[in-house]
């Protein structure tokens, strides 16, 4: 099962910058560290940088979910197959993941609607024997 290549991945510090967040993130999980508001001052962006490096280095990825990538209804329904695959039922598998997104995403509407559309993409499928 899984992804072959995926547990080698080579761990990144990656800027990213969209309208709804700005900041560091891990390329194999979800940690991020988001640039504060209204920093523009050069040193102070150096500072934070150089600390975003420290608290990047000090992460586990272990203890944040796996990095969603661009797509998230693709990556949303990777993430359900493998709770799945740890043993849960598919109904518990969408719970759990549901409730884990909403603890990382809980500011960002967009994505709870993605992720609850995955779901229920996910339980759609396995009703109709798709998966
Ligand atoms: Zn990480």
């Amino acid at each position: 099962m899984g992804q072959p290549g995926e547990e080698k991945k080579v761990r990144a510090m990656n800027w990213i910058a969209e309208p709804h967040f700005q900041g560091w993130t891990c390329s194999r999980c979800e940690w991020k560290y988001p640039l504060p508001t209204l920093l523009n001052d050069p040193q102070a962006k150096t500072a934070y940088d150089r600390l975003a490096s420290a608290k990047f280095r000090e992460h586990a990825c272990a203890d944040h979910l796996a990095r969603l990538a661009p797509e998230p209804g693709k990556n949303f329904a990777v993430h359900i197959r493998k709770l799945v695959a740890q043993g849960f039922k598919p109904k518990d598998a969408v719970e759990i993941f549901l409730q884990e997104v909403m603890l990382e995403h809980r500011n960002e509407p967009k994505v709870l609607e993605q992720a609850r559309t995955a779901g229920d993409d996910f339980l759609r499928r396995v009703r109709n024997g798709l998966l």
